[in-house]
């Protein structure tokens, strides 16, 4: 049967060739959404190996209590990891930004999760959502749970502010607009745990923020970061 279903895999790839979504060349039948060179090129932050000049612990601290906070890559504005993250928010590629979450998860190893109780996605807009039919956060959330088995906490928190995109605006316009959109949820199953808060970008870190300071109401809680990349 799997080898009914490879030969298949194979007549797929002749007819209907994958490709790579950063260089664009046909992907080889073992290979999913990237090719072997381009994940092997991400430019990756490490920043969970060198604590002392993570610069995503900086920008929040003094502003909410973080236990960590770790990014998988940096991507510059015209950069070709961009262009991933495009398209896992913009155009269906909700399976990459899970497999991401899954390769991501396993570079950082299970020690990093150990302490980790629940992984909680940083929820869309509800008319958002409907719109494009998935929260990427959720999808990269699945990854690292297929890797550290831990729980999503899918209800625990909700987006209830402006829907509008905030790409086209101002830091202090970002940041306002990012005041007070969360509400929690049934929060009794969080207490006294340890939340990882994921997300696709950090860019200014307002709607991270925001998220944290609202799930740092929840009694005894402890909030870490996860995104899959870091603006530079
Ligand atoms: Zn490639």
């Amino acid at each position: 049967m799997s080898s009914l279903k490879q030969h298949i895999g194979y007549l797929i790839d002749l007819f209907y060739p994958r490709i790579c979504l950063i260089c664009g060349r046909a992907l080889q039948s073992h290979e999913k959404h990237l090719c072997m060179y381009c994940i092997q090129n991400i430019p990756r932050t490490q920043f969970h190996s060198h604590s002392e000049d993570n610069i995503m612990e900086h920008l929040f601290r003094g502003k909410v209590q973080i236990e960590k906070a770790v990014a998988f890559f940096y991507f510059t504005h015209h950069g070709d990891y961009r262009h991933l993250i495009h398209q896992i928010k913009y155009r269906g590629e909700k399976e990459c930004a899970r497999y991401l979450g899954e390769i991501y998860a396993r570079e950082l190893g299970a020690e990093f999760f150990t302490d980790i109780d629940l992984l909680v996605p940083v929820p869309l807009h509800p008319k958002r959502l409907r719109k494009r039919g998935y929260n990427q956060s959720e999808w990269i959330a699945m990854g690292i749970s297929d890797f550290t088995g831990k729980d999503i906490a899918r209800y625990l928190i909700h987006r209830c502010g402006t829907s509008e995109t905030q790409t086209n605006k101002g830091i202090y316009k970002r940041w306002e607009n990012t005041q007070n959109i969360f509400t929690l949820g049934n929060t009794s199953e969080a207490e006294g745990k340890h939340l990882l808060l994921i997300d696709d970008v950090v860019t200014t870190g307002a709607t991270l923020l925001s998220c944290a300071n609202t799930l740092s109401n929840i009694k005894n809680i402890k909030i870490s970061l996860l995104t899959l990349a870091m603006a530079q």
